[in-house]
């Protein structure tokens, strides 16, 4: 049954399989029915991993594919946040500029590393949805939430000066926003924990561990 032992060795390596009686890890033990060597219960491996948590932030290969659209969507939001705040002088011009050339330079830097030392076509497939989810986050879910900010202030506004309109078209603005934000977390979020699982699958394939 090669999806059960994927699956086994898929919730091993996020090292949450401990005996449900006890606590005591239960990784490294070889068998899909297993006596928990701390206190004696029967641990149905399989019963254990359709219930346990699968923190695939944890998993290493993900964290160093992680790294590069993290920069990337930090840098743009500095960059973003910046202009907003100060406007575009000729001094946050060049301020923003030199954010921008770093970060791209070390995200440059970064994706070399990995394509060098990892580099396949699933590798760079699962790059490219890391950027959607980060870059998307950033975009989309705060984008979202500061939309909402501003609209739900507009609302307090236009009530205060009796514009029944323009409060209604606010209000609705600021549901959509908020229903888009909540949209978009859920939709990335599914894509994050989709290149985890990969990842995590990678790991296993590689190390052609076997249970
Ligand atoms: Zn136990």
């Amino acid at each position: 049954m090669p999806h059960r032992r994927l699956q086994t060795a898929e919730s091993l390596l996020t090292a949450g399989l401990v005996c449900p009686a006890c606590g005591y890890s239960l990784v490294g033990l070889r068998g899909p029915i297993i006596q928990c060597p701390e206190c004696g219960t029967t641990c149905d491996i399989n019963h254990i991993i359709k219930h346990a948590r699968i923190d695939w932030f944890r998993n290493s290969q993900y964290q160093m594919l992680s790294r590069p659209p993290m920069v990337i969507s930090a840098g743009g939001l500095i960059c973003l946040l910046l202009a907003v705040a100060f406007g575009l002088n000729p001094v946050t011009g060049s301020l923003v500029s030199f954010i921008a050339c770093i970060t791209i330079l070390i995200w440059t830097i970064m994706l070399a590393i990995i394509m060098i030392r990892e580099g396949d076509v699933e590798i760079l497939w699962l790059l490219i949805l890391l950027h959607v989810v980060y870059v998307g986050f950033v975009v989309l879910v705060l984008g979202a939430m500061i939309t909402f900010v501003i609209m739900a202030i507009r609302v307090v506004d236009a009530i205060g000066q009796n514009q029944t309109a323009s409060a209604v078209v606010a209000a609705a603005t600021a549901i959509a926003a908020c229903g888009i934000g909540m949209g978009s977390l859920m939709a990335l979020r599914a894509l994050d924990r989709y290149v985890g699982r990969r990842c995590i699958r990678r790991d296993i394939l590689r190390d052609h561990v076997e249970y």
